[in-house]
């Protein structure tokens, strides 16, 4: 067991975490959904706690934790109503730098994303017109004598407007020129602050949660030589191996909502009390909120597993995506019995739960939608012909 997955250690991060949230109640995020608002008080805590920097070695000023932890940490954001979503990309976004960035890329970013003076919070992968077909996308990244030129489109790249860095992933060789399938494109990291007006356009997208979501513009953008992360062409499998991460740390807020959802039910169902009783007796109100519970503790199994083989440098995309699929149904199926629970309440903004069930809706799509996760497991788990991507 490594020192970051030490139970009392968990045990001290949700303490720590329970802490900070318990100043950002209901009524907190209530207002900010109301204005569409970014919630920078929050994020600015969590910042100054050190939590965001977690993953990132000790070497670079981070807390030098493992996956195990994280999902502790952003489990508990959610398990308290808080929402992580505002900046939880701070948290892996900058895997990619870690595991395929130069030394100097390493030693000029990591440490200031760690401390939170740079944000790494944008992550420009999901284009328009290919959606989930990454290998479909459009913009171009072109060399000329001074470093790149970046043409072309990027949609749903979240808190882009909140953030001093966008990791971007941009064709460098048209697809009809590559040895494989997967090479030809590369990943970028862009310092926006000197390009957004500049040939980088920002539009947000008012979407029925509050999620700080943008649509990118670029035109004609030159960043310099030294921006391009790893080798040219390889950006696909960069990106793929910080997707596991991702999917395992918000399958732990997916889990944190659900614990959400069926503490605020069960509440609701042992006060309320008409014809006589609470309607927390009646069958029909506890078996919903019983079988979310019991797939709520199979998918946090299926989330624990996944996180320490991913620790362990083990086999764990079957799992990672598992996770992901069991944890956004189980918070999903919470949502509807929590909200089924609380009868003509659950609509009321003031009871929290109309909100928290639009913001977990969110996960039955993104990052990655079920529909594509079953049929990865179809694939890689049960060995049936590939249906995506040929
Ligand atoms: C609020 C929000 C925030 C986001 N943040 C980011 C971000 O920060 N950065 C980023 O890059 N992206 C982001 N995304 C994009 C997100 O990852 C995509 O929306 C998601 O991957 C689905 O892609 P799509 O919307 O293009 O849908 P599509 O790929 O067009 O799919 C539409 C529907 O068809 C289904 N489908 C498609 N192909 C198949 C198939 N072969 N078999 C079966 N079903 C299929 C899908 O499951 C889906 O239900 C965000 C999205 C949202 C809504």
């Amino acid at each position: 067991m490594s020192a970051s997955s030490d139970p009392s250690l968990l045990d001290e991060i949700r303490s720590a975490i329970r802490k900070i949230c318990g100043d950002f109640p209901g009524q907190y995020w209530r207002q900010l959904d109301q204005e569409r608002a970014y919630p920078t008080a929050f994020v600015e805590a969590l910042t100054a706690s050190g939590w965001l920097g977690a993953l990132i070695p000790e070497e670079y000023g981070g807390a030098g934790l493992n996956i195990q932890a994280a999902t502790v940490i952003l489990e508990e954001i959610h398990a308290t109503g808080c929402n992580a979503a505002a900046c939880h990309a701070q948290m892996y976004t900058m895997g990619t730098v870690l595991r395929h960035g130069s030394d100097e890329q390493k030693q000029k970013y990591l440490p200031a994303i760690a401390d939170g003076s740079l944000r790494l919070q944008a992550f420009g992968v999901t284009e328009p017109t290919s959606g989930t077909d990454t290998l479909a996308l459009k913009t171009t990244a072109k060399p000329t004598d001074k470093g790149w030129v970046i043409n072309g489109q990027k949609i749903w790249t979240s808190r882009a407007e909140h953030s001093d860095l966008m990791l971007l992933l941009a064709r460098t060789t048209p697809r009809d020129q590559v040895a494989k399938r997967t090479d030809g494109l590369s990943v970028f990291l862009l310092e926006m602050k000197d390009l957004v007006g500049h040939g980088i356009t920002i539009r947000p997208i008012r979407t029925m949660l509050n999620h700080a979501t943008t649509e990118v513009f670029f035109d004609n953008v030159e960043i310099p030589a030294d921006a391009l992360v790893g080798e040219e062409g390889q950006g696909f499998s960069y990106i793929l191996s910080g997707m596991n991460a991702e999917r395992i740390l918000i399958a732990a807020e997916c889990i944190g909502d659900a614990k959400w959802f069926l503490d605020k039910a069960t509440q609701y169902a042992n006060d309320r009390s008409i014809f006589g009783g609470p309607i927390g007796q009646n069958q029909g109100v506890q078996f919903p909120l019983a079988k979310a519970y019991a797939h709520m503790l199979g998918a946090e199994l299926m989330v624990a597993k996944a996180a320490k083989l991913y620790d362990e440098g083990a086999a764990h995309g079957i799992e990672a995506n598992t996770a992901k699929m069991l944890a956004a149904d189980a918070s999903w199926e919470a949502g509807e019995a929590c909200l089924q629970t609380h009868g003509g309440f659950g609509f009321a903004e003031e009871y929290d739960v109309e909100r928290k069930f639009r913001e977990t809706r969110l996960y039955q799509v993104a990052p990655i939608s079920t529909n594509l996760i079953l049929s990865f497991l179809a694939e890689k788990g049960l060995g049936l012909p590939r249906s995506y991507g040929k």
